[in-house]
């Protein structure tokens, strides 16, 4: 039977499944992520057979090395731009992820960060529990209404055509949406408009939400030039992964008033934010928070854990990253 080394605790599921296949658990004990160099020691303390991972280990080379054996690393998101696949390719690494079980949360996350900022529902609670409040008042807090507006998806894959179709039916919104591969489904479905690149979406759009994967061809695709064509009234929401968006030049962009606000809960350089963004009142954030909910959690570990029963049990893993 295998041994597994899990870099941080997870809901209890995966570690069961993995228990109850044969399997040796060793989590790691740290309250939070390992640094590189923790992380790397105690993998080589023992010889494992699988590692199971979180999108906050960064995953290269010298890691994987750090633990030859383990042919299998099963990341806990379904995110995978925190490992090197090139790098696990060459060692003959199995990289596995968890997509489809977090699809409807993230995208109710989306929806709601859509709607916290459209009401500035963070602003007014503050405003109302910091005693401001003095009586009903024609022009307070105005937001924006959804209904009839167009909604840009950048990224139209399960999370981002699940926030179409719950704009869509949930807030009559139009969708046009920006992909490299066209979504067909979506067209028919949500009489969805393609457009063929980023910045007619960005021109477009009323509201723009962003579900493309962290990759080279995606990292800083909302670009400064790219933010700067948006509309004075839209608003951009962020739930993919930081790096997609300029942080920097949104904070810029934020504070002069040429981005009207933002809905963001992942940044550039997690757990950091930008200079600047927690001083303004035009941005929501949260906490990469997207996917935190208990039934959501519950089943991302129990699929990574299946990743690698599946694998050392000498199957395909169902979900591998191609
Ligand atoms: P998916 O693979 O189903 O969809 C991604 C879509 O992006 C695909 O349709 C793909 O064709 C498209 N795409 C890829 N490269 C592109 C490019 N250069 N330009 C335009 N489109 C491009 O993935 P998903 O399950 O919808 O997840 C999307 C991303 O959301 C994940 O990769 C992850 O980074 C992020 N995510 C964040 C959280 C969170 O907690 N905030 C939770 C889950 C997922």
């Amino acid at each position: 039977m295998g041994k597994v080394f899990v870099t941080r605790k997870v809901p209890d599921i995966g570690i069961n499944i993995l228990q109850d296949a044969g399997h040796e658990v060793v989590v790691s004990e740290k309250d939070g992520v390992l640094t590189r160099e923790e992380l790397i020691n105690a993998l080589k303390a023992d010889s494992y057979d699988a590692v199971f991972c979180l999108l906050t280990d960064k995953i290269d080379g010298e890691v994987y090395d750090a633990a030859p054996s383990a042919k299998i690393w099963a990341n806990y998101a379904v995110g995978f731009g925190n490992l090197d696949l090139d790098d696990a390719k060459e060692r003959g690494i199995t990289v596995t992820n968890t997509p489809g079980v977090l699809t409807d949360t993230v995208a109710e996350y989306a929806v709601a960060l859509m709607l916290a900022v459209a009401k500035r529902i963070p602003e007014a609670d503050r405003f109302t529990k910091e005693l401001k409040y003095q009586g009903w008042a024609p022009e307070l807090l105005l937001g924006a209404d959804l209904k009839g507006k167009t909604l840009g998806i950048v990224g139209a894959g399960r999370i981002g055509s699940g926030v179409a179709s719950r704009a869509y039916y949930g807030l009559g919104m139009k969708i046009i949406y920006y992909d490299v591969n066209p979504n067909k489904q979506l067209e028919k479905e949500l009489r969805a408009t393609f457009k063929a690149n980023v910045d007619d979406i960005m021109k477009e759009a009323d509201v723009i939400s962003v579900h493309v994967p962290l990759l080279d061809s995606t990292k800083h695709l909302i670009s400064r030039a790219r933010l700067q064509m948006m509309k004075s009234t839209a608003f951009l929401i962020n739930t993919s992964r930081g790096p997609v968006v300029d942080e920097n030049a949104l904070v810029e962009l934020l504070r002069d008033g040429t981005v009207r606000a933002a809905g963001l809960d992942v940044f550039e350089e997690e757990p950091r934010l930008a200079h600047g963004l927690p001083e303004l009142s035009n941005v929501v954030v949260t906490p990469h928070i997207a996917s935190a909910t208990e039934e959501t959690r519950g089943k991302m570990s129990e699929m990574a854990a299946t990743n690698i029963k599946e694998f050392l049990a000498g199957n395909k893993p169902p979900n591998p990253v191609t």
